[in-house]
């Protein structure tokens, strides 16, 4: 996460607040896999031109919250993680689909 032209970003009251209400959100799990998460991904990547588009860079529905070895091998995309049956229960928490 080392790109120098989104530092002010990742620093920003804006995104810390979002960051913290998304992990919040998920309960602080790992969308993927239900272990303990580590970081809070953009789906779709930050880049120079949409980082002054808050759609992109402060949209929960574009974050996704991974523990460090999901994120490592981030060959997913949040549908998919969805997809493999995990579901928020109307109490938030994380349960199989269909239990
Ligand atoms: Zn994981």
């Amino acid at each position: 996460m080392a790109k120098e032209w989104a530092k002010w970003f990742y620093k920003s009251r804006a995104w810390k607040k979002c960051r913290a209400a998304y992990i919040k959100k998920v309960i602080g799990i790992c969308e993927h896999c239900g272990n303990p998460g580590y970081i809070v991904d953009h789906i779709e990547e930050i880049t120079p031109d949409n980082i002054n588009d808050p759609e992109i860079t402060l949209n929960h529905d574009n974050l996704q919250y991974l523990c460090l070895s999901c994120h490592n091998k981030k060959t997913f995309k949040k549908k998919e993680a969805t997809r493999e049956g995990l579901v928020f229960n109307e109490r938030g928490e994380l349960i199989k689909d269909g239990y």
